[in-house]
């Protein structure tokens, strides 16, 4: 087999005005860069223990609660290490003593292996379901946590928050979600998420909103068991309160994090920013129901996600395709590559301008066509 790419050159006229369709990281927006580079000697290389970032982490917090719309006494917590880090985190500041997680897809399964490999937790329940659909969560009196994910980024799954009819809390991974779906604070208690998908900076912090349960969860925990520091949400909120992270934080990343809320706010809120990813898909589901080798891989339209999409390929080799848009400047529309399928998949956060995926739909029709010959 051979195994060299057909020099496949797509019109200039064709080419989206930014190239990067990547699930996370994602797109930085331009603009953010010019702004981080203006306070290149105010603001980096400066102490995370004083005003100057104190005043950026805080505006992180405040911005995170009007944006989401949290009712009083949420809190939102900061911390080093990013969602994987937070399910660490949560086996021992968040669970009780067992779990239940719906698991469909590469993301979601983690957090359950996280909880089974805990010594100090009772076996979590597994949910699972097909990849390319989502299970409910089940009650259950032997619960005290159930572990949602609002947007499986690896099959492009999104589900609709709703709290079960149970005691419990509702834990879910946004990472992929936050920023870009909407969502009820009352049928959730942890809200937690990495910057780099719809908040549009790099990786390696965990943001938590908290509701007044989970808060409590958290105080009550603190102490009934050994934690290891880095660990501890009960150091995460004392020093999120004080708008500061236990241990030094990436304050480029906090700063285009800053940028992106304040940009959603600027024009709109969640509402505007879920709307530009509702016109993105529409944009992309759109073209591969109405195109021959092109389908949705989500067979059911409620769940197909409006941040990430996943397009089902027939006939045409999809990682070709993705190798000859990345040889174009278009980049990252490879699938999840353990879903193991012949698959384009797209990142539509709202930092991406839904004319470019417009656009993106024109560059796969040309090197699909011409893969054809
Ligand atoms: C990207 C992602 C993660 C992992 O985030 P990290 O910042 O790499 O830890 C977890 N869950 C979901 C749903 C994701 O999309």
């Amino acid at each position: 087999m051979s195994t060299e790419t057909p020099n496949i050159v797509i019109p200039r006229d064709l080419l989206p005005r930014d190239g990067r369709f990547g699930c996370g990281p994602s797109k930085v927006r331009p603009e953010v860069v010019g702004e981080l580079t203006g306070v290149s000697v105010s603001y980096l290389g400066t102490s995370h223990r004083q005003k100057t970032v104190k005043s950026v982490v805080g505006s992180v917090r405040r911005g995170l609660a009007e944006l989401f719309a949290l009712p009083e006494g949420w809190e939102v917590l900061i911390g080093n290490g990013g969602a994987t880090l937070f399910w660490d985190v949560a086996t021992f500041g968040l669970i009780e003593r067992r779990s239940q997680h719906l698991s469909f897809g590469e993301f979601s399964s983690k957090f359950g292996q996280a909880a089974a490999a805990a010594p100090h937790l009772e076996d979590p329940v597994i949910v699972t379901s097909e990849p390319g659909t989502h299970p409910q969560p089940v009650p259950d009196a032997t619960v005290d946590a159930y572990c949602l994910t609002h947007n499986e980024t690896s099959t492009g799954v999104a589900m609709r928050l709703t709290r079960p009819q149970a005691d419990g809390l509702v834990l879910v991974d946004a990472t992929s979600g936050a920023g870009g779906l909407r969502w009820d604070p009352s049928q959730v208690d942890v809200y937690y998420f990495s910057p780099q998908k719809c908040f549009a900076s790099d990786g390696g912090l965990w943001l938590a909103c908290c509701s007044p349960a989970a808060v409590e969860r958290i105080e009550r925990l603190a102490g009934s068991r050994w934690v290891p520091a880095s660990l501890d949400l009960k150091i995460a909120l004392d020093n999120s309160r004080l708008d500061q992270t236990y241990n030094t934080p990436a304050l480029a990343t906090i700063f285009m994090l800053e940028r992106q809320i304040a940009w959603m706010l600027e024009n709109g809120g969640l509402e505007w920013a879920a709307s530009r990813s509702d016109t993105s898909a529409a944009t992309l589901y759109g073209w591969a129901e109405r195109t021959p080798y092109a389908t949705p891989y989500v067979a059911e339209p409620a769940h197909r996600s409006p941040v990430v999409g996943t397009i089902d390929l027939e006939g045409v080799d999809a990682a070709m395709v993705s190798k000859i848009l990345r040889a174009n400047g278009v980049v990252d529309t490879e699938a999840y590559r353990k879903l193991g399928r012949n698959q384009l998949r797209i990142g539509m956060f709202p930092a991406i301008d839904p004319a470019d995926v417009e656009a993106l739909t024109a560059c796969v029709d040309h090197v699909a066509g011409a893969l054809a010959g």
